[in-house]
């Protein structure tokens, strides 16, 4: 399949990667926002949130895991953002969901 994140998770294209197990891939964000920013990935190409069903969505509680596991190691004690983007008026740009990790500075809320 011709998917960004799927062949980074499969190492088939370099990224800067965090952290990863048998079902999910971190790695930094090519464009960060933040002084920290990262994406976590099921390694299963899955397009959007809107694709999560009740076959797939046990990926999506070990996401989560992943996240605060990173983000303790990291040293965000101030807090962070999870974000996931969902088709085109959700901003979304790459078909393979993926969940944005932003920390390390203030963030405004609401977004744009
Ligand atoms: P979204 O707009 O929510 O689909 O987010 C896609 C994100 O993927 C953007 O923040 C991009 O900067 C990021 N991105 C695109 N290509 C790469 C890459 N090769 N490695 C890491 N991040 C990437
Ligand atoms: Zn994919």
């Amino acid at each position: 399949m011709d998917c960004l994140f799927c062949k980074i998770a499969a190492h088939s294209i370099p990224s800067a990667i965090l952290y990863e197990d048998d079902q999910v891939c971190a790695f930094k964000d090519i464009d960060p926002q933040a002084p920290t920013h990262f994406l976590v990935v099921p390694k299963a190409h899955i397009q959007s949130v809107d694709e999560i069903t009740s076959q797939n969505s046990g990926v999506i509680a070990h996401i989560y895991e992943v996240i605060a596991m990173l983000c303790k190691e990291q040293g965000l004690t101030g807090g962070y953002r999870v974000v996931t983007n969902c088709g085109a008026d959700g901003g979304q740009t790459v078909g393979h969901l993926h969940f944005h990790v932003l920390g390390g500075r203030s963030l405004a809320w609401p977004p744009g």
